[in-house]
């Protein structure tokens, strides 16, 4: 239903959770968020945490914990479409080794069948939706970048899509696609946005590039790139959207 997603310079979880509000309006049942931890001096990274809830993002929010500190994260409104509105249906869903968050708007047509390949694959499905087995194909491709990851589970995925990912071994990115489901990008100074509805954007910068169907992104805090699922680059300058606030 609905997508955020930012990486910058400040505290993640409450401009995410900012932005989740303003994507009520569109109704939903349940509510999730995932950031990459801050990384203890010298490490590369500490790790994705995630935190979801059924229900309103007021509720999302008063099951936080505490201490939820990062600067790069995405998160999700549900409308479920595959598996009942509960805590463990609703996303970010992960991949077995904990690596992988991914959000996702719309339906994948062939999610049984994927998911049966995953568990003939010896892989455990926690959820009953069909975003879940998206997490899975991406945490278990064997190619060197988070993109070509992303990219090889597109390829066996059939129906609609707007997603974001996060990679705890690619910390410095998010990897945004779609394919009949929408996804705007806000272009910041030195910090990135990323939605499903500019809504949840234009609080903080008016400078949108929306994604075409087929369409993939790379957002990095200083800089973003557009590409085909195919892997060839796109190009695409923003443009400033009206909006009466
Ligand atoms: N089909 C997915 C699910 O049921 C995503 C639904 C949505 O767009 O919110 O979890």
């Amino acid at each position: 239903c609905g997508i955020v997603g930012y990486i910058g310079k400040r505290d993640v979880a409450p401009l995410l959770l900012e932005g989740l509000q303003r994507l009520e309006y569109r109704g939903y049942d349940s509510a999730g968020i995932a950031i990459q931890g801050k990384p203890a001096k010298g490490a590369q990274s500490a790790g994705l945490k995630t935190g979801k809830a059924k229900g309103r993002v007021r509720e999302l929010e008063a099951r936080l914990p505490k201490r939820f500190a990062g600067t790069t994260g995405i998160a999700h409104t549900r409308w479920a479409t595959h598996g009942a509105p509960n805590d463990i249906n609703a996303h970010p869903h992960l991949d077995a080794d904990g690596k992988v968050a991914i959000v996702h708007n719309g339906i994948i047509d062939n999610a049984a069948d994927l998911r049966a390949k995953l568990a003939a694959d010896g892989v455990e499905l926690v959820s009953d939706t069909d975003s879940e087995a998206l997490a899975h194909l991406i945490g278990r491709s064997q190619a060197p970048t988070l993109e070509e990851k992303v990219r090889h589970a597109l390829a066996m995925v059939e129906g609609t899509y707007g997603i974001a990912v996060l990679h705890a071994d690619f910390p410095d990115r998010i990897v945004v696609a779609r394919n009949g489901s929408p996804v705007v990008l806000g272009i910041g100074e030195k910090e990135m946005f990323v939605a499903s509805d500019v809504a949840a954007l234009v609080s903080h910068t008016r400078q949108v590039v929306t994604l075409d169907d087929g369409e993939m992104a790379t957002l990095k805090a200083d800089d973003y790139r557009t590409y085909t699922t195919e892997g060839s680059r796109t190009s695409t300058s923003p443009t400033t959207v009206e909006w009466e606030a």
